[in-house]
């Protein structure tokens, strides 16, 4: 095994999170700071009712709106990220280091590396939902509430959306703290 190839791979993922945002803050207006948060305007999104948390290395937190009329709920689980930077950079740095070995020396562990750090993104988006629930007393408002009776129609939304589905996301069970990620993706599926 190269061992070089770990702080590689290191940089290597920090290097593409900080490219994305990179972008994004070239594709957006800057309008107006508040509370040490930047707010700017995606200038391509014409009308779309959500934002981006950007917590960067170089740029600091911003929030990014993709519509001039963003709903507060949306803004305040975007909060919830702005508090996660340290949970992604630690998570960034343990997949380079799990990364890089696992492609060298067990490959067929990728797919399980993979979908583990899949499931702590999506419990971090979960957090986000709860801090806004127990800070602003504001819940997510689902665009898709009806839960598909096809369980490969489920497994599809929770393998390719960054949240869970939305038909999880509006039950009161997924805003008690003591049921994880794991769970209530257990319980949606089988
Ligand atoms: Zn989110």
């Amino acid at each position: 095994m190269n061992f070089l190839l770990i702080p590689f791979t290191i940089v290597l993922f920090l290097s593409i999170n900080e490219i994305r945002n990179f972008l994004l803050f070239r594709k957006s207006t800057f309008l107006y700071e508040c509370c040490d948060i930047k707010f700017y305007r995606y200038k391509d999104k014409k009308d779309d009712d959500n934002a981006i948390a950007v917590t960067s290395i170089f740029f600091g937190n911003a929030i990014i709106l993709l519509s001039d009329h963003v709903n507060d709920s949306v803004i305040y689980h975007e909060y919830g990220h702005l508090r996660q930077r340290e949970e992604v950079y630690t998570a960034l740095f343990l997949l380079g280091i799990l990364f890089s070995i696992a492609f060298q020396s067990y490959p067929f562990l990728l797919p399980v590396l993979l979908l583990s750090f899949r499931f702590f993104f999506m419990h971090l988006e979960r957090s986000a939902d709860l801090y806004a629930y127990k800070v602003y007393n504001t819940r997510y408002e689902p665009k898709h509430p009806e839960r598909p009776k096809n369980r490969i129609e489920r497994l599809k939304a929770w393998l390719f959306d960054s949240h869970a589905p939305d038909w999880v996301r509006i039950k009161d069970e997924y805003y008690n703290e003591r049921k994880n990620i794991i769970y209530l993706f257990l319980k949606d599926i089988l």
